[in-house]
């Protein structure tokens, strides 16, 4: 199905829980946090039913998000059922790779081969302050599994912030270089009480700049629902890096996405607070119908654009955990 700007809608984040085993700075505020009560979240039943809802109106790729995915109890008994949903043509997961080493290989016999592990630090102290948790060996051994398996591509979200990871971005496109690893930089982006200032923010131009010093950027073409990533080979190698300027490179004419919270609110756009109910009508017993009319409005009314171009923190009042990254 087509919204109003005649955007072909076919992809939906998911996110499974607004919980998390790491406490990242751009993403958690730091403050006591209100967690979706469980009884509030949809059960997986819920969310396969509004999934192939979904396929009717077009969707054909699912993200599997969150908060952390992996932590949400019965998750490779549900992805098992989603990746057998006829009419879905892939279903990929963003993850922070903590509890990647020992799931890999349920998630990789499920049918799940495209995977985003974050990691914002190579540096293990580093890691701790921006996590607050001091997993990065369990994340890197999680990413040595997920490669071992076969996973492809495996890309790495890294936020970029300035004075806290901006000295790594080297570093990041050294361990480009040297796996099979696509990394990603990411534009720091304002969401909810998330601690976003002006001073922190890094442009994907300023990320261009520092890499292109040092090596050639080679742009690859890419096709129309490839993402909002401007890909790069470096130099004459086999190297990629992909640059995500949320902010000052805006996705919107493109955007084809969906997003399903995790207590089942679909959201148009990652900056609008503006969302359909989708869990009060279904646990009403209300039939498909009436839930197909509710996700058509929502893409209906999915917003032109974030509005962000004066990059200022009046984004979403929600943070990213609890939307789905
Ligand atoms: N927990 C998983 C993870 O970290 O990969 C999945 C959910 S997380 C919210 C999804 C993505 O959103 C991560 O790559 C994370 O780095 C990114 N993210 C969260 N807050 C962000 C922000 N304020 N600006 C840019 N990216 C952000
Ligand atoms: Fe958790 Fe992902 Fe948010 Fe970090 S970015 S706090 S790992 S949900």
């Amino acid at each position: 199905m087509t919204d109003s700007y005649c955007r072909v809608i076919n992809y939906l984040r998911l996110s499974v829980t607004d919980r998390c085993n790491l406490r990242c700075i751009y993403c958690m505020p730091d403050r006591a946090l209100d967690f979706i009560p469980h009884s509030e979240v949809l059960t997986y039943e819920e969310i396969l039913r509004i999934v192939r809802l979904c396929i009717q109106l077009g969707i054909r790729k699912v993200r599997l998000t969150g908060g952390e995915p992996l932590v949400r109890k019965g998750f490779i008994g549900f992805i098992n059922r989603l990746c057998r949903i006829e009419g879905l043509k892939e279903v990929s997961l963003t993850t922070n790779g903590v509890l990647l080493r020992g799931l890999a290989a349920y998630i990789r016999e499920c049918g799940i081969s495209r995977i985003n592990v974050s990691l914002d630090s190579l540096r293990p102290e580093r890691f701790f302050y921006i996590t607050g948790r001091d997993y990065f060996a369990r994340v890197w051994e999680g990413l040595e599994e997920a490669e071992g398996l076969g996973f492809s591509p495996i890309k790495i979200n890294v936020v970029v912030m300035k004075g806290i990871n901006d000295d790594e971005v080297l570093d990041f496109v050294n361990l480009a270089l040297n796996t099979s690893y696509c990394v990603r930089f990411i534009e720091f982006m304002p969401l909810g009480q998330n601690g976003w200032t002006p001073e922190r923010f890094v442009s994907i131009d300023e990320i261009y700049q520092l890499i292109q010093s040092k090596w050639d950027l080679i742009p690859i073409k890419s096709g129309p629902y490839d993402g909002p990533a401007l890909r790069f080979r470096i130099g004459g190698t086999q190297g990629e890096i992909g640059l995500i300027g949320a902010l000052s490179n805006p996705f919107c004419p493109r955007c084809n996405r969906l997003r399903l919270t995790s207590e089942g609110h679909l959201r148009g756009c990652l900056f609008s607070d503006q969302e359909v109910d989708l869990k009060t009508p279904l646990r009403q017993g209300k039939g498909d119908d009436y839930i197909l009319r509710l996700i058509e409005f929502a893409i209906r009314n999915k917003p032109k654009d974030h509005g962000l171009l004066g990059y200022g923190p009046q984004g979403s009042l929600r943070e990213m955990y609890s939307i789905g990254g």
